[in-house]
């Protein structure tokens, strides 16, 4: 029993550490996104506009694009990494390195990654010259660059508010500037009705649950859903036990077929 315990103890242990790895990088490019909007939220709004988290459709695909910032002075799409160690690259390979420790570990080539993510910004604006679209790749301070990129500014985050301002020359009127800016918005679909549809889809999933459960139907394996006793009183369970462990988990799903079997019953005498 104690070696039973003692295992359990370490699978727990174990978990937690799976779970904190699979987590930690997320929660580090959550914090590494969040600098960079803060940072460009600095920026004078009458003349940058800023949009943190742009998705746009492309085809069937979904893109995302860490921020845009539509300016007089060109359309900035900025890519962030927030990553440590030395990072090398060059703009026209296909992967980059990062070494940490003379442990190296490849990524995506984060240039190529943003040259698709300005066609898919050209794709939704249509015909404006190429000459407005500007490609920067931001990097934490927690890297050293050691990158090779003609077509993208490579920069720490700490350089991004310069990667920007050097582009001084106006070539956007501001009438201009903000139809970009509009049309980008608008065809955002990182907002409020998008998020509503995949709430619905999770709703309906819940809800053809539900249904099932209420016609007696099990809604893991389609079999039969009856009655059973257990340790803990009686509960709704599937008939194909143990091929099939679906359990209803709240008593109402157990009120609820009952009450719908007695009403089945009860059309089944009025037929009769
Ligand atoms: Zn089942």
């Amino acid at each position: 029993m104690k070696l039973v315990l003692f295992y359990w103890y370490v699978w727990a242990l174990l978990g937690a550490y799976f779970i904190y790895e699979f987590v930690r990088p997320r929660i580090r490019g959550f914090f590494g996104e969040k600098t960079v909007s803060m940072i460009l939220s600095t920026l004078d709004p009458s003349k940058y506009r800023v949009i943190n988290n742009l998705m746009l459709k492309s085809g069937a695909a979904t893109i995302q694009i860490d921020h845009v910032v539509v300016s007089d002075h060109g359309i900035f799409v900025i890519e962030t990494r927030n990553y440590k160690g030395l990072i090398f690259g060059d703009e026209h390979q296909e992967q980059w390195t990062q070494v940490i420790n003379k442990f190296k570990t490849r990524f995506e080539n984060p240039v190529r990654q943003n040259y698709g993510h300005i066609q898919a910004i050209k794709q939704t604006l249509g015909n404006y010259p190429d000459s407005i679209y500007f490609s920067i790749i931001a990097f934490t301070t927690k890297s050293t660059l050691r990158v090779n990129a003609d077509s993208a500014d490579v920069v720490h985050t700490t350089r991004l508010l310069k990667a920007i301002k050097d582009h001084d020359t106006e070539i956007i009127t501001n009438g201009i500037r903000d139809e970009i800016y509009n049309a980008l918005v608008s065809d955002n679909i990182n907002k409020r009705p998008e998020r509503k549809k995949h709430i619905e889809y999770i709703h309906n999933v819940q809800n053809e649950i539900k249904t099932k459960v209420r016609s007696g139907v099990c809604p893991k394996c389609n079999g039969k859903l009856v009655s059973r006793k257990g340790k803990y009183g009686p509960f709704i369970g599937c008939s194909n036990f143990p091929r099939c462990r679906y359990m209803a988990k709240s008593t109402n799903a157990n009120a609820e077929m009952n009450a719908n079997t007695r009403y089945k019953a009860k059309l089944m005498s009025n037929r009769n």
